[in-house]
């Protein structure tokens, strides 16, 4: 796994209880507010098994068994390493809470692989209107939605956050309320709605 930082003691930011945030390297959106951009051009990065990922994350283990906390995996985008974190759970004790952050913008065979071994998934749909989402991110918005409706089907909404970002210049009060009814009307519950601040 391609590791661009580890950080430590978070508080219920990504996930529930005490987190361990890995971002990992590598992305196939190039969204135009990316805090990530220079990081994932220059490619620094720490080549790590999942175990070694592991033995490293188990160091905060008391942290996680006494908060119900655990690991975070995000981006980059997760699921790029799919078959790399369903083998990090294997590896880590079952109380250890396994979140990824994604985008769903992957193919679906990543996404099933990860279904059983994640406990949660917080997914940055950024917006449904399909030209408003290629104009930010320079790609179709196609995966995306297939996957929600996919996880939707499979009734897996109470395993996700799905986050509504206002992205100031691209989308519109409109178009956050239709992706929120969308989103509503998929099953989802849990919505995360926010601004992101342009540096
Ligand atoms: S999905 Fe995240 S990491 Fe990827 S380009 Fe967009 S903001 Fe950057």
């Amino acid at each position: 796994m391609r590791v661009q930082a580890i950080n430590r003691h978070r508080f219920t930011v990504d996930g529930k209880g005490i987190t361990t945030l890995v971002g990992l390297y590598g992305c196939p959106l190039r969204c135009r507010y990316c805090i990530n951009k220079d990081i994932l051009s220059t490619a620094r990065y720490r080549e790590m098994s999942p175990g070694e990922l592991a033995k490293e994350l188990m160091i905060d283990y008391c942290y996680f068994l006494a908060t119900g906390g655990g690991v975070t995996l995000g981006g980059g985008e997760s699921l790029l390493y799919a078959g790399e974190i369903r083998e990090l759970k294997e590896l880590l004790p079952d109380k250890v809470n396994v979140n990824v952050e994604t985008s769903l913008n992957v193919d679906r065979r990543n996404l099933e692989c990860v279904l059983d071994s994640v406990d949660h998934m917080i997914i940055d749909v950024k917006t449904l209107n399909p030209a408003v989402y290629e104009s930010y991110t320079g790609v179709s918005l196609q995966k995306t939605a297939e996957n929600l409706r996919y996880l939707s089907e499979r009734k897996l909404q109470r395993k996700c956050t799905v986050r509504i970002p206002e992205i100031p210049g691209f989308t519109s009060e409109a178009d956050i309320a239709r992706t929120r009814e969308e989103i509503l009307r998929l099953g989802f519950e849990d919505i995360d709605a926010f601004k992101y601040v342009v540096r």
